[in-house]
């Protein structure tokens, strides 16, 4: 009897990796023609300076399946890395992303995230050189954020690339910065424009004097170094006050903005606080 149970519960187990897996295929399948078919959009979040102008937005990619519904880029990146459709969405969204930019005020960068597999490939570079050309956007307002677990897989070659990059005037974010390997000599070893503290720590920034301690030791680096730290994942006034306190340079989040189509956030993109402010001074 053990044994008959064992086998039907091998059984169930079976057919739910089964279903499982034919899920992923579908999405593998789907994955390949959502940028054709126009399935794919951008959503922006605003990131503001801690004297309140919104300096510039990230693009987060959304994609619209006809049957599934919305799905998170947690959800499909990864798959789309593992089967090869990951090259033509970011190529997407990189176009797609400086063209919507380059309508924007000239005080208002875009973000825009690179995956694993595109800050590999060898056309990253040309890839970013024709972005900015067919766009017209100019270079010192594309910020392209790159996560570090791609500095560590090869730190030589990734210094090149990123040198490359530098040479070309864009600016570079280390992002979710913390929840890697995170060592600060990153600092030192690469061309850094800018650290994006990774929302986790934010979340828990309130409650754990931990959490605290590593803030103030990745702001006070930073800040050594001459590089601007951006706290990821805002939420209450509580975590904005203490930022503040600690003297971190820009903060994104729900408590400053939720990610939205471009047209939600068009005053602050075409004529922003930014204008307004620098010809009152
Ligand atoms: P990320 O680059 O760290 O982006 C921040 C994520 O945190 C976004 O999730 C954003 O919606 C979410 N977020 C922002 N503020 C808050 C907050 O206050 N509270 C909470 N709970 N969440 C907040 P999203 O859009 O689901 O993106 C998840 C990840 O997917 C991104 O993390 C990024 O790694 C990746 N991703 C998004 N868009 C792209 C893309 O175009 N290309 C690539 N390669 N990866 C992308
Ligand atoms: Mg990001
Ligand atoms: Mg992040
Ligand atoms: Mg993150």
């Amino acid at each position: 009897r053990a044994k008959h149970e064992g086998r039907g519960v091998t059984r169930i187990f079976t057919s739910a990796m089964d279903r499982q897996l034919r899920d992923r295929r579908a999405m593998e399948h789907d994955l390949r023609s959502a940028v054709e078919n126009g399935e794919l959009y951008l959503e922006y979040q605003p990131q503001r300076h801690r004297d309140g102008k919104i300096t510039g937005f990230e693009a987060l990619v959304r994609w619209q399946h006809p049957l599934r519904g919305l799905v998170t880029p947690g959800e499909f990146i990864p798959v789309a890395e593992d089967s090869g459709s990951i090259a033509k969405i970011d190529e997407w969204v990189l176009m797609e992303a400086c063209r919507q930019a380059s309508s924007w005020d000239e005080s208002v960068r875009i973000a825009v995230n690179v995956s694993a597999a595109q800050f590999r490939r060898e056309n990253l570079e040309h890839q970013v050189r024709r972005a900015l050309r067919e766009s017209g956007l100019p270079p010192s307002r594309l910020e392209l954020e790159i996560t570090e677990g791609v500095l560590i897989e090869d730190i030589s070659r990734a210094s090149l690339t990123l040198k490359s990059l530098k040479s070309l005037g864009v600016m570079i974010a280390l992002d979710d910065f913390g929840t890697g390997y995170s060592s600060l000599s990153y600092l030192q070893a690469f061309p850094l424009d800018r650290i994006k503290i990774d929302r986790s720590f934010v979340m828990s920034l309130a409650s754990s004097a931990p959490s605290l301690a590593i803030v103030r030791a990745v702001i006070g680096l930073a800040h050594g170094f001459n590089v601007p730290v951006l706290a990821e994942g805002v939420e209450t006034n509580e975590q904005l006050s203490i930022l503040m306190r600690e003297r971190c340079d820009d903060m994104q989040g729900y408590l400053i903005g939720h990610p939205h189509k471009a047209e939600l956030y068009a005053e602050h993109m075409k004529a922003g606080a930014g204008v307004r402010l620098r010809t009152a001074s």
